[in-house]
C-alpha cells in the first residue's frame, strides 16, 4: 500500500478525551473515529487490525469443530419474552419498533436467537455435540462507555453457543474452549488468566473470565504468582496445569478462604477479553427445546456459550504493547508487516530502490505500508513508529548510492545498515 493512496489520518497532539493509553493511541494512529458515545468508525488502519484479529479467532475455533453462522444485529423481542429475559437487561438492551409497530432489539447477545434456530432443525442426539459460533456486532447500551473500543456501546463480539446430550459431554467442551482460548489470546501476545467468575445475566452454574493484566483495567483480580512467571516466559504451563492454579475475580475471592497462602497470592487489575459460560439447560428449558435421546426417550440438551470481546482486544492489545513513541503490534495482528520510508520521495536513486524492495517484498506475500510522500523525515519516523510495525526500512540518498538501507526493530529500536539483498534475505527467509 502507498501511503500517498491510503487513508491514514494521524493526529499529533494527544486527544484530551482519551484518558488512556490504548485509547489514545487508536486515535491519534488514525484507527477509530468516534461517531457518538460508544460508537466507533474503524478507519482502515484499525479494520486491518480487527480482521487479522478475527482471522486468529476463526482458525482456533474451527481447528476445534466449531461452526461459524452468522445472526442479524436485529431481533424480535418475543424470543426474549419466551426466556424471560425481555426484562433482566432492562436499559442496557436497545429497543424499537419498526414501521408495523412490531418490536425489535439490536443484539446484546444471541443465546435466544441461536437455540431458535437450534430447535428448527436438530431432532436427534446424534446430531450432537453441536458448535455455533459468529463474529457480529452487539449493543449494549452502557451506563458509562469509555476507553474507547474497550467499553463502547457497538462493539464487535465473537459468541459461541454449545450442545450436547449429557453434562459430561458440556463439560468436555467447555474445557476445550478454554484451552483454545489461551492458545487465541496467545498468538495475540497476551497471557489471559482465566478467573473463576459469577455467571450475571447470562445465567449458569460454572464460569471463567479470561483477564488480560492492565492497570487500567476495569476487573479486580486475584491469582497465583505462578501466573507472573508464565507471563514472563520463566515457566511454561499446559492448560491443564494452569486450570488447577488459583485465580478468582473480585466477587468469587473470599479471602477467609482462599486455598493458597497470602505471600503467593497476587492482586492486579485486569481486561476481560473472553468469558466462558456453563449454561446447562436454563434456556433449553425454558425455551422447551428437546431431541429424542438414544433410547427413545426426549432429552432436554446442555448447553455452553463462550464469547470473546473482538473489538476490545485492538485495545487491550496495545494496553500491552507500546512505548512513548506509539503502538508496538504484535507480527499476528500488525496491521502490515513492515513500513518502508522513503527519505527523499522525487529523487530518482532513492525512488527506484523503494519501488524495486517494494515490489520484491509484496511479491513474497508481504503488506508494506510505503510512505512515499513528500513529508519531511522527522514526520515520517514519528507517524512510523506511531503506528507500530514490527519493522521499518529506510532509505536515503547517501545510502541508495551504494544499495544499502537502515532496518529498524520498532520493539528494540534496533537499527542496522544493510544491503538491499541482506534486508529482504532478513524479512523474507533465505529463500531468496
Ligand atoms: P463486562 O464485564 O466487561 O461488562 P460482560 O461480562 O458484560 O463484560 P460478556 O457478556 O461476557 O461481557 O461478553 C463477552 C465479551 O465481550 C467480554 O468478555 C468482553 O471482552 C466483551 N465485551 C463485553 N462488553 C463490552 C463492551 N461494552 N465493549 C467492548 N467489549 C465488550
Ligand atoms: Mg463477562
Amino acid at each position: 500500500m502507498r501511503l500517498s493512496k491510503y487513508f491514514l489520518p494521524l493526529i499529533k497532539e494527544n486527544p484530551s478525551e482519551a484518558q488512556i493509553v490504548s485509547h489514545r493511541l487508536m486515535l491519534r494512529a488514525g484507527m477509530i473515529r468516534q461517531q457518538a458515545a460508544g460508537i466507533y468508525s474503524w478507519l482502515p488502519l484499525g479494520l486491518r487490525v480487527l480482521r487479522n484479529i478475527e482471522a486468529i479467532v476463526n482458525d482456533e475455533l474451527q481447528k476445534v469443530g466449531c461452526v461459524p453462522v452468522l445472526m442479524p444485529t436485529l431481533q424480535p423481542t418475543d424470543l426474549w419474552k419466551e426466556s424471560g429475559r425481555y426484562d433482566a437487561l432492562g436499559k442496557e438492551m436497545l429497543r424499537f419498533k419498526d414501521r408495523a409497530e412490531r418490536e425489535l432489539l439490536y443484539s446484546p447477545t444471541n443465546e435466544e436467537m441461536i437455540v431458535d434456530i437450534f430447535r428448527g432443525y436438530v431432532k436427534s442426539y446424534k446430531s450432537l455435540p453441536l458448535n455455533l459460533y459468529q463474529i457480529q456486532w452487539k449493543f449494549r447500551d452502557e451506563v458509562r462507555p469509555r476507553f474507547g473500543v474497550m467499553r463502547g456501546r457497538e462493539f464487535l463480539m465473537k459468541d459461541a453457543y454449545s450442545f450436547h446430550a449429557d453434562v459430561g459431554d458440556a463439560t468436555r467442551e467447555y474445557y476445550k474452549m478454554y484451552d483454545a482460548y489461551h492458545r487465541i489470546f496467545a498468538r495475540m501476545g497476551l497471557t489471559a488468566i482465566a478467573v473463576s467468575a459469577d455467571s450475571g445475566a447470562i445465567g449458569g452454574s460454572l464460569s471463567h473470565e479470561f483477564q488480560v493484566l492492565a492497570d487500567t483495567g476495569e476487573s479486580q483480580i486475584y491469582y497465583d504468582a505462578a501466573f507472573d512467571d508464565i507471563r514472563s516466559g520463566k515457566v511454561i504451563m499446559s492448560g491443564e496445569e494452569m486450570r488447577a492454579l488459583y485465580a478468582a475475580a473480585d466477587e468469587q475471592h473470599k479471602p477467609g478462604s482462599c486455598p493458597i497462602p497470602k505471600e503467593r497470592l497476587r492482586e492486579a487489575r485486569g481486561i476481560e477479553v473472553g468469558h466462558v459460560f456453563y449454561l446447562g439447560q436454563k434456556y433449553s428449558q425454558a425455551m422447551g427445546v428437546t431431541v429424542a435421546g438414544p433410547d427413545g426417550v426426549n432429552i432436554t440438551p446442555e448447553m455452553g456459550c463462550y464469547g470473546i470481546g473482538v473489538s476490545r482486544l485492538a485495545g487491550a492489545i496495545i494496553e500491552a504493547s507500546h512505548d512513548d513513541s506509539g503502538i508496538i503490534w504484535p507480527e499476528s495482528v500488525t496491521p502490515f508487516d513492515l513500513g518502508l520510508i522513503n527519505l527523499r520521495s522525487g529523487d530518482a536513486k532513492c525512488d527506484a530502490l523503494c519501488e524495486s524492495i517494494y515490489e520484491k517484498l509484496t511479491s513474497y506475500g508481504k503488506e508494506v505500508l510505503y510512505d512515499d510522500t513528500d513529508e519531511r523525515a522527522g514526520g515520517k519516523f514519528a507517524g512510523m513508529d506511531l503506528i507500530g510495525l514490527p519493522w521499518q526500512i529506510v532509505v536515503g540518498p547517501k545510502g541508495a548510492e551504494k544499495n544499502m538501507v537502515e532496518l529498524k526493530n520498532r520493539k528494540t529500536g534496533q537499527k542496522q545498515e544493510l544491503s538491499v539483498e541482506a534486508v529482504l534475505e532478513h524479512l523474507l527467509g533465505t529463500c531468496c
